[in-house]
C-alpha cells in the first residue's frame, strides 16, 4: 500500500471493516435466534425429564412397598431406563449398589441423590408419611377378595335399585373393595347395609390385633389411657372419665398427638418386614448421550466461538481477496496517471469488460490520445520554427551582402527580400487564422451572396497567375445558386484551393471553376488537370504543414496550411471540404455549404 493513501481511506481497508461488521451482526443475530429456540427446547426437555423422574420414584417406592427386598428390582429398573432414556442407580443408604440400569464401571455417585426411598418415611403421601400401598400383613388372601367383591357388588346392585344411587367398586392396596356412593342419601346406605362389607375379615383382624397389642404398649409406655384401632388406623377411647368418645389425630391435639405417634410407630414396625430396606435413587443421563445435552458448557461455548472464528475467518480472506484485486488496478491507475505527469509512457494493463476494465481501456485511449495531441503539438512548433526561418534566414543572407557590399540593393534584390517578407507575413496570417478557428474565436459576417459573383471575383484575382503559369482559368455556374456566408472568408477558402490548382498545373492545363446546387446544399468544385495526388497522400493534404513535395520550392510551395485553413473555414460556415484525385489527370477539390442560414449563423457575432 502506497503512504500517501491515509490507512483510514484505504478501500481495502473500509471493505474489510463493512464485511467483518456484516459478518459479526449476522452471527449475532444467529446466535441469538438458535440461542432462543434452544432455550424452549431445553425448557420442554427439563420438563419431560421431571416427569421422568417422578414416575422413575414413584415406581420404585411401590415396589419398595410391596416387597420385603430389593432382589427383584433389577428387572424394574431396566425396564424405567429403557423407557425414560436415563440411568438409574438403587443403592443402600451407605451407596452399596443394588441395581443399576447400565452395564460397565459403576457409576460415579452424585454428592446428593436424585430421591430417598423409603415407604415407611415418604415426604408426601398421607399425614403419617407411610405410602399407602404398603400394607404388610393386611393384604388380603384371594378367598377373602373373592367374598368382599360380590358383598360390593351387591351392595352397589341394592343402591342402584332401590335409590338409583350410582356407586363405583375401587379396590385398595390390601385388595379391599371401597364403595363411592356419591349422589346417595345418608340413610341408603344403612338400608343396604353388608356385614361382610362393613367387618374386618380374619386376615385384617389378625393384624389388627397384633397393632394394637403394639399401639396399647407404647401408650402404657407413656402413661396414656389404652384406645380402640379401626381397620382405617382411627381410634376410640376405652377407659375414659367420660363416656368413650370418637377421635381422630386430627381432631384431638394434645393427648391425641401421641396417640397418633403411638399408631404411627406400631405401623412402621409392623410393616418394616414386609417392607425393602431404605434406599438411594440416583438417575442420570447416560454417557453416550452428551450430545443431546443442551447447555453452554466450556467446551460448547468453545465450539460457538470457533465457528464463529471460522466464519469471520472465511470473510477477511473472501474479502482481503477480493479487496486487492479491486485495489490492484486502481493502483496501477494512479500510478499510470503520475507517469503520465512526469511526462513518461503511461498505459495500464487491461483486464476483464468489467467497470475496472472499461476504466482502464478508456485511460488508455486517453493517454494514447494526449501522446498524439503532444507530439502533433512538438512536431508543429518545429514545423512553424522552420517555416519562419527559410524567408528570415534568406533575408538576412541578402541584407547581410549588401550590407558588406558583396549584392547591390538594386530594384531586383528589394523585390525578391519583399517576396520573402510576404512569404512570412503570409505564414504568421495563416497560423494566427487558424488559432482563431481552433479556439471557436472566427468570427462570420454572414450576408446573402451570389456564388456566380464570387467565383468570377476569385478567377479575377488568380487570373494574373494563372497566365504567368500558362494555365487556363475558367468558372461555369449552374442556375444561379446563393447562399448566406461570410463572402470574405470564402473567397479565401476558394482562392486556397484556386491557387493551389494552380501551382500543380503545368503549363498549358486548365483550371475549372464550379458551381451548382445539390439538395440543401451549394457546392463549389475546383478541379485542375496537374499532377494529382497520390490515394496514400490524398487524406493528409489537409493536415497542417503537409506537404507532397518536402522541399519549399518557390513556385510550388506555400506555407502548407492553406488546406486546413479552407477546411476549418468551410467546418465554420457548418459545410465541409473534400477531395478526389487521379494521379497524372488532376485533383478536384469539392467545398460544400449548406443553404439554410441557420445551420450556421449562430456564429455570428
Ligand atoms: P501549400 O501551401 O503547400 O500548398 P496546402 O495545405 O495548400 O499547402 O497544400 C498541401 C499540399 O497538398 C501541397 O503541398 C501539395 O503537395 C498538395 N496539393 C494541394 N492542392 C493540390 C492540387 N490541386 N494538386 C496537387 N497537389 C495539391
Amino acid at each position: 500500500m502506497r503512504a500517501d493513501v491515509p490507512l483510514h481511506r484505504s478501500l481495502l481497508l473500509r471493505l474489510l471493516a463493512v464485511s467483518v461488521l456484516v459478518s459479526v451482526c449476522s452471527i449475532a443475530a444467529t446466535a441469538w435466534l438458535t440461542v432462543r429456540s434452544t432455550t424452549v427446547a431445553i425448557r420442554q426437555e427439563q420438563g419431560q425429564a421431571l416427569a421422568d423422574d417422578a414416575r422413575t420414584y414413584d415406581t420404585l417406592l411401590g415396589y419398595a412397598a410391596t416387597h420385603p427386598g430389593w432382589d427383584g428390582v433389577g428387572e424394574v429398573v431396566h425396564r424405567l431406563a429403557r423407557e425414560t432414556g436415563r440411568r438409574i442407580t438403587v443403592t443402600t443408604e451407605r451407596r452399596a449398589p443394588l441395581a443399576d440400569s447400565d452395564a460397565g464401571p459403576p457409576a460415579t455417585l452424585p454428592a446428593r441423590p436424585t430421591a430417598s426411598i423409603d415407604p415407611l418415611h415418604v415426604d408426601t403421601a398421607t399425614p403419617d408419611h407411610i405410602d399407602p400401598r404398603a400394607v404388610g400383613p393386611f393384604l388380603l388372601p384371594r378367598n377373602e377378595r373373592d367374598a368382599l367383591r360380590s358383598a360390593a357388588e351387591r351392595r352397589a346392585a341394592c343402591l342402584r335399585d332401590n335409590f338409583g344411587a350410582v356407586a363405583t367398586i375401587a379396590y385398595g392396596p390390601s385388595g379391599r373393595p371401597v364403595l363411592d356412593t356419591r349422589g346417595a342419601r345418608p340413610y341408603s346406605e344403612a338400608r343396604c347395609a353388608s356385614t361382610v362389607l362393613d367387618r374386618p375379615t380374619a386376615t385384617e383382624r389378625k393384624a389388627l390385633a397384633v397393632l394394637q397389642k403394639r399401639v396399647s404398649s407404647c401408650l402404657a409406655r407413656r402413661h396414656e389411657p389404652e384406645v380402640r384401632l379401626n381397620l382405617d388406623f382411627t381410634w376410640t377411647r376405652v377407659a375414659a372419665p367420660v363416656p368413650a368418645e370418637a377421635g381422630t389425630a386430627a381432631d384431638d391435639a394434645s393427648r391425641g398427638g401421641v396417640v397418633s405417634e403411638c399408631v404411627t410407630s406400631s405401623r412402621r414396625e409392623q410393616l418394616s418386614p414386609y417392607v425393602a430396606s431404605p434406599a438411594l435413587l440416583f438417575i442420570s443421563s447416560r454417557d453416550d448421550d452428551r450430545s443431546t445435552v443442551f447447555d453452554l458448557s466450556p467446551a460448547n461455548q468453545a465450539r460457538v466461538a470457533g465457528v464463529a472464528a471460522l466464519v469471520l475467518l472465511i470473510t477477511v480472506t473472501a474479502t482481503v481477496m477480493a479487496g486487492s484485486r479491486l485495489s490492484r488496478p486502481l493502483r496501477a491507475l494512479t500510478d499510470a496517471v503520475r507517469n503520465m505527469e512526469e511526462g513518461r509512457a503511461a498505459r495500464v494493463e487491461v483486464r476483464g469488460k468489467d467497470e475496472i476494465g472499461m476504466l482502464a481501456a478508456a485511460f488508455n485511449a486517453m493517454a494514447e490520445r494526449r501522446e498524439r495531441l503532444e507530439e502533433l503539438r512538438k512536431a508543429m512548433v518545429g514545423d512553424v520554427a522552420h517555416e519562419l526561418r527559410t524567408p528570415l534566414s534568406n533575408i538576412r543572407g541578402w541584407l547581410e551582402a549588401a550590407q558588406d557590399g558583396l549584392a547591390n540593393p538594386d530594384p531586383e534584390l528589394v523585390s525578391s527580400l519583399l517576396e520573402e517578407a510576404l512569404l512570412l507575413q503570409h505564414v504568421i496570417n495563416d497560423l494566427q487564422d487558424l488559432a482563431v478557428a481552433d479556439a471557436g474565436e472566427l468570427r462570420l459576417r454572414a450576408e446573402p451572396v451570389d456564388v456566380t459573383d464570387l467565383l468570377a471575383q476569385v478567377a479575377t484575382a488568380h487570373r494574373g497567375g494563372a497566365e504567368a503559369a500558362h494555365v487556363t482559368l475558367l468558372t461555369r455556374a449552374e442556375g444561379r445558386p446563393r447562399l448566406v456566408a461570410d463572402p470574405v472568408r470564402l473567397r479565401q477558402a476558394v482562392g486556397n484551393l484556386v491557387s493551389n490548382a494552380v501551382r500543380h498545373t503545368p503549363p498549358g492545363g486548365t483550371v475549372s471553376l464550379l458551381a451548382r446546387r445539390v439538395g440543401d446544399d451549394v457546392v463549389i468544385d475546383v478541379t485542375d488537370t496537374g499532377s494529382g495526388i497520390a490515394p496514400e497522400d490524398l487524406p493528409l493534404v489537409f493536415e497542417r504543414f503537409w506537404r507532397v513535395e518536402k522541399s519549399r520550392s518557390r513556385s510550388s510551395g506555400g506555407s502548407g496550411l492553406g488546406l486546413p485553413i479552407a477546411r476549418k473555414l468551410a467546418e465554420t460556415h457548418g459545410g465541409s471540404l473534400s477531395a478526389s484525385s487521379v494521379v497524372g489527370n488532376g485533383s478536384t477539390f469539392t467545398l460544400r455549404l449548406p443553404v439554410p442560414a441557420h445551420a450556421w449563423d449562430r456564429s455570428e457575432a
